[in-house]
C-alpha cells in the first residue's frame, strides 16, 4: 500500500459567514492510497475553529506506515493504529479511512453503502446551507438553489429575526438553524426558538456555547423543536454525554475521524434515542459522498459541501432538488475530473 498526500485549497462560490468569522476559501488535503493498480482517495478539511492544518495533516501523514499491512481490507487493525499514532488529528485520521473505505469498495467490485451492508439511499435530501450575509446577498443564494426541500441558515449575529423573514418571503421550504454557539442567553434563545418553531424550522443547532451544559439542558426541555450538537460532539466518546443535554447530534467525517466511527456514532445514537444529523465542512465530493453512502440511516441531511465550492476535483455524488444521487460505481464512486 502507499500513500501519497497534498495540500489543495477549496475556493468557496460565496464567502461563507458564520458568528465568529468569515472565510473564501478552505484549506485541504487530498490523499491517494495505491494498491495492486487501483487508488482509494481520501481528503482532510481543515475550517480553522478546529485546530488543524495542511501542515499538522502532512506531519501526521508523514508518521503513517501503511507498509507493515500486507492487506487494506484489514481496515480495522489499519485504522486502530492510524487513531493510537497521536491524539486529536481527526480530519487527518479521516482522510485515510476514507481512502482505504474506497479501497476496499473497489476491490469488492461494491459501492460503499453495500459494503456496510445499507441499502442504496432514495430519498434523502441535503439541505443547502445559507450563511449570514446582506438581505441581497441572502436573496441570490436562494435564487441559485431555488426548489430545495431544506435550508439550512446560520443565525447568531443579531439580526436573526431578519434573516428569516428574508428567506420566509422567498421559500415555504422547511428550514434548519444552525447558530454555531451564537447566543448567549438562553432566555433569548427560548424566545427565538419559539419564534422559529412557528416559522417551519425543523430544529436548532449548537444555540449557545457548548460550555454552557446546564443552560442547554434547560433549552432543550422547554423546546418545542429539537436541539442539536454539533461543535460539543466531536467523537463517540462524546455521545453518552450529549444524551440528556440536546435531542440529537450532527454528525460530521471530519470530527468523527471517518466512516468507520461515523457508523458507530451513528448506531450509538440510535440506541440512545437521539436524532441524527449528518453533515460536512467544505468538502470536496470526495468526502461528500463518501458519507452520503450512510444516509440511509440517518433523519437529516446536510451534504452541500460540492455546492459551495468552485474547485471540486471529483465527480462524484449529483443533486436533484437537493435529492442525493450516488453513482453506480464501487468504492465511494467518484472520478476525478
Ligand atoms: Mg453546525
Amino acid at each position: 500500500m502507499k500513500l501519497t498526500y497534498k495540500p489543495y485549497t477549496l475556493k468557496l462560490k460565496h464567502p461563507f459567514t458564520i458568528a465568529n468569522y468569515s472565510r473564501r476559501e478552505t484549506p485541504i488535503v487530498l490523499t491517494e492510497i495505491e494498491y495492486a493498480g487501483d487508488v482509494g482517495y481520501g481528503e482532510a478539511s481543515l475550517p480553522q475553529y478546529l485546530g488543524e492544518t495542511q501542515e499538522s495533516v502532512i506531519k501526521f501523514l508523514s508518521k503513517v506506515d501503511l507498509t507493515q499491512f500486507k492487506d487494506p481490507m484489514d481496515i480495522n487493525n489499519i485504522l486502530n493504529y492510524v487513531d493510537s499514532i497521536e491524539e486529536c488529528n481527526n480530519a487527518a485520521k479521516a482522510s485515510l479511512d476514507i481512502a482505504l473505505h474506497d479501497i476496499a469498495g473497489k476491490l469488492m467490485g461494491i459501492p460503499l453503502y453495500k459494503f456496510f451492508g445499507l441499502k442504496k439511499p432514495t430519498e434523502m435530501f441535503t439541505s443547502y446551507t445559507i450563511g449570514i450575509d446582506s438581505n441581497e446577498t441572502i436573496n441570490k443564494k436562494i435564487d441559485e438553489a431555488s426548489g430545495y426541500k431544506y435550508y439550512k441558515i446560520k443565525l447568531g449575529a443579531g439580526n436573526d429575526k431578519e434573516i428569516i423573514e428574508t428567506i420566509r418571503n422567498k421559500t415555504d421550504s422547511d428550514l434548519f438553524v444552525d447558530v454555531n454557539q451564537g447566543w448567549n442567553d438562553k432566555n433569548y434563545a427560548l424566545d427565538m426558538i419559539e419564534w422559529l418553531s412557528e416559522r417551519n424550522v425543523i430544529f436548532v443547532e449548537q444555540p449557545l456555547p457548548k460550555e454552557n451544559v446546564d443552560d442547554i439542558a434547560w433549552l432543550n426541555e422547554k423546546s418545542r423543536i429539537p436541539i442539536i450538537a454539533d461543535e460539543a460532539v466531536i467523537r463517540l466518546i462524546d455521545i453518552v454525554s450529549a444524551k440528556d443535554i440536546y435531542s440529537g447530534i450532527n454528525i460530521k467525517l471530519m470530527k468523527s475521524t471517518g466512516l468507520r466511527e461515523a457508523l458507530a456514532m451513528i448506531n450509538k445514537a440510535k440506541d440512545l434515542g437521539l436524532k441524527i444529523m449528518l453533515g460536512c465542512m467544505t468538502e470536496t465530493s470526495c468526502a461528500v459522498t463518501a458519507a452520503a453512502h450512510l444516509s440511509s440511516l440517518v433523519d437529516w441531511l446536510d451534504l452541500d459541501g460540492p455546492l459551495l465550492i468552485k474547485n471540486d476535483i471529483f465527480k462524484g455524488l449529483s443533486y436533484s432538488n437537493g435529492k442525493i444521487i450516488l453513482q453506480n460505481l464501487p468504492g465511494i464512486g467518484i472520478e476525478k475530473k
